[in-house]
C-alpha cells in the first residue's frame, strides 16, 4: 500500500547537476557519482520521499506509457519502504538495463503520471536509476545463468540496446548467443553516440561484464555482410546459426543537400560524436573534428544536436548555435497535447544549461564558403507554417558565421548496402527492415529488433523490442517460450 498522502507532503525534487563552470572542464557525468553508497547532495532519505509521492493509482498510466512496461508503482513503494533488493528484482523483471533508461530515457512515464495533471510528476526515472545503482553497489547484480542449454546457436548483429537485450534474454533461455559488432567496441549508440557526460561508459561496461559471465559471446570488428578481410558473409551467418536477430540500428543520417554542402567543415553528427567519446576517455588528444576555438552551428534541435552542443563546449568552442526548423515549443502543454500523452514542451537538457544559443523557426538556404573551400557561414531565413508546410518568410535572409557545422536532423533508416542487401530482406518505404507480427523479417529465422525495424527511436523502445524479438526467436527455436513480449512491432507511444 502506497503512502496515500506523500504527494501532499513532499514537492517534486531532483538531485542538482554539478555546477556548469566545473562540469564543463571535464567529461564526467553531469551528476555527482555516489561515494561510499551515499549521494552527498541527494541522500537516500530524499529519494524515499520522492518515491512516497507515488499514489499507486488504480490505473497506472505511467506503466502503460513505459514501453518495457516497468512495474512503476510497485518499485516506487518498495523504494519508499527502503526495500531496495526487492525493488531491483521487480525492476529487472521488465527491464534488462534500467541503468541505461534511468540515465537516458526521456521518461514518457512521467508525462503520463497522474500527478503530471499538476505538472509535478513522480521522479520515476531518477528512482529507477537509484534502484539499479544501489543494486550494483550492494552486489545484487549477479550473472543469471541458464539452468539448461538448448544447443541452439543464435547470432545477434549489432550491439546497441536492442541487440544487447535480445542477446541477454536468449542467453538466459539457454541458447548459445554470439553478438557481432562492426565497431571496435560493444554498445552501439550507447558507446559511440551518447557522450560520457550523459552516461559514463563504465555504466555500460559493468553490464557487459554480467552478460559475458552469463555466457553471451561478443565479437567486435566484424561487419556482417561486409566484404573486408575478417568480415562474416551472410551465407556463413545463415549456415552457422539456427536463428539471427538483426539489430543494426538506423544508421543513415538525414543530410541537407543545399548549395555549399560539399564545403569543408560540414559533418554529420555521428561522424563527430564518436571522436568526442574517445577524447572523453583520454584515448584521443586531438580529434580529427574538433570544435576548439571554432564558431559551431548545429542543425537539428533534438538529442543528437544537444550531444554535439555539450561536446563542442567541452572542446572549447568559441560559440555554439543550434538551429531548429520547428517553432519554439510552449512552456506548458497545448490543448492538442493533453495528459496522458507525451508533453511536447520546451526542455532544457544539461547541455543547454551550459550555454549556446537556440534559434527556432529557421531554415538553411545554403552554406557559404571562403576562397579555400571551407565553410564560413550559413545563409538562413525564417519559416512559418502555412497549411502544414514550412514556407520562407521573405526578407528574413541573413548570414550566420560558422566554421564548423554539424548535421543532426535525425536518421532515415537502416543502411542498405552490406548486411541488408546481402541477406535480401525487404525494406519498407521508410527505410526500415520489414518484419511480421512475430518480429520476423522476410527470411525465415531472421528476426528484427530496434531502430533497424522501428526507425530512429529511443533506448527504451530498443530494449522492449530486443526482449520481444528474443521471445519470438525462442518460439522459433524451441516451439514455445517463457520470455516476455512487452511490445508488438507496431506498438506506438500513448497518443
Ligand atoms: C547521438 C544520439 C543520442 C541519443 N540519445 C538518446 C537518449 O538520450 N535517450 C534515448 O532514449 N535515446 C537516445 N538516442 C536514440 C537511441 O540511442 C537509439 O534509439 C538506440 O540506440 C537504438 O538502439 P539499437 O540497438 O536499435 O541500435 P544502435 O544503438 O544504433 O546499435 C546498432 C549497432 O549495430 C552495429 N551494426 C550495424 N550493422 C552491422 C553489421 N552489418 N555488422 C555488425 N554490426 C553492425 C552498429 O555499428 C551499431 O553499433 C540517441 C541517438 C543518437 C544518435
Ligand atoms: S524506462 Fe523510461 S518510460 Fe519506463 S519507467 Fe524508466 S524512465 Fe519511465
Amino acid at each position: 500500500m502506497a503512502d496515500t498522502t506523500g504527494f501532499l507532503k513532499y514537492d517534486r525534487e531532483l538531485p542538482p547537476r554539478r555546477p556548469v563552470d566545473i562540469r564543463i572542464l571535464d567529461w564526467k557525468d553531469v551528476y555527482l557519482t555516489r561515494e561510499n553508497g551515499e549521494d552527498e547532495v541527494f541522500p537516500v532519505a530524499a529519494v524515499r520521499k520522492q518515491a512516497a509521492r507515488c499514489m499507486d493509482c488504480g490505473i497506472p498510466f505511467c506503466h502503460h506509457a513505459c514501453p518495457v512496461a516497468n512495474l512503476i508503482p510497485e518499485w516506487n513503494d518498495l523504494a519508499r519502504r527502503d526495500d531496495w533488493q526487492e525493488a531491483i528484482e521487480r525492476l529487472h523483471s521488465t527491464n534488462n538495463f534500467p541503468e541505461f533508461t534511468g540515465k537516458l530515457c526521456p521518461a514518457p512515464c512521467e508525462g503520463s503520471c497522474v500527478l503530471n495533471l499538476q505538472e509535478s510528476p513522480v521522479t520515476i526515472k531518477q528512482i529507477e536509476w537509484e534502484i539499479i545503482d544501489r543494486a550494483y553497489i550492494e552486489g545484487w547484480v549477479q550473472p543469471q545463468t541458464a539452468a539448461e542449454r538448448t544447443g541452439k546457436k543464435v547470432a545477434v548483429v549489432g550491439s546497441g540496446p536492442a541487440g544487447l537485450a535480445a542477446a541477454q534474454q536468449l542467453t538466459r533461455a539457454g541458447h548459445d548467443v554470439t553478438v557481432y559488432e562492426r565497431a571496435d567496441r560493444i554498445g552501439g549508440l550507447l558507446r559511440y553516440g551518447i557522450p560520457e557526460f550523459k552516461m559514463e561508459k563504465a555504466v555500460l561496461d559493468r553490464r557487459l561484464d554480467q552478460m559475458r559471465a552469463e555466457g553471451t559471446r561478443f565479437v567486435t570488428g566484424v561487419d556482417v555482410g561486409g566484404d573486408n578481410d575478417g568480415d562474416l558473409s551472410t551465407d556463413a551467418l545463415r549456415a552457422e546459426f539456427d536463428a539471427v536477430v538483426l539489430a543494426g540500428g538506423a544508421t543513415v543520417g538525414r543530410d541537407l543537400p543545399v548549395p555549399g554542402r560539399d564545403l569543408a567543415g560540414i559533418h554529420m553528427a555521428m561522424d563527430y560524436l564518436p571522436y568526442g567519446n574517445l577524447q572523453a576517455l583520454g584515448e584521443l588528444d586531438d580529434p580529427p573534428i574538433n570544435a576548439h576555438g571554432k564558431h559551431v552551428v548545429i542543425i537539428g534541435g533534438g538529442d543528437t544536436g544537444a550531444d554535439c552542443l555539450g561536446t563542442a563546449h567541452r572542446q572549447g568552442a568559441a560559440s555554439v548555435t543550434q538551429l531548429e526548423i520547428m517553432p519554439t515549443p510552449p512552456d506548458r502543454r497545448a490543448e492538442t497535447n493533453p495528459w496522458p500523452t507525451y508533453p511536447m514542451i520546451m526542455r532544457v537538457s544539461s547541455a543547454h544549461e551550459e550555454g549556446g544559443e537556440r534559434l527556432y523557426s529557421v531554415n538553411t538556404e545554403r552554406f557559404l564558403g571562403d576562397d579555400s573551400g571551407n565553410v564560413r557561414a550559413l545563409l538562413l531565413h525564417d519559416v512559418e507554417r502555412v497549411d502544414g508546410r514550412f514556407q520562407k518568410v521573405e526578407g528574413t535572409e541573413r548570414e550566420l558565421p560558422a566554421d564548423l557545422v554539424f548535421l543532426a536532423m535525425g536518421f532515415t533508416g537502416a543502411q542498405r548496402e552490406g548486411l541488408v542487401d546481402a541477406l535480401g530482406v525487404e525494406v519498407d518505404g521508410r527505410g526500415n527492415v520489414v518484419r511480421d507480427k512475430e518480429f520476423m523479417a522476410t527470411l525465415p529465422g531472421v528476426f528484427v529488433a530496434g531502430d533497424i525495424g522501428r526507425g530512429q527511436s529511443l533506448i527504451v523502445w530498443a530494449i522492449a523490442e530486443g526482449r520481444a524479438a528474443a521471445a519470438a526467436a525462442d518460439v522459433w527455436l524451441t516451439g514455445n517460450s517463457m520470455l516476455p513480449r512487452p511490445v508488438t512491432p507496431t506498438a506506438v507511444a500513448l497518443r
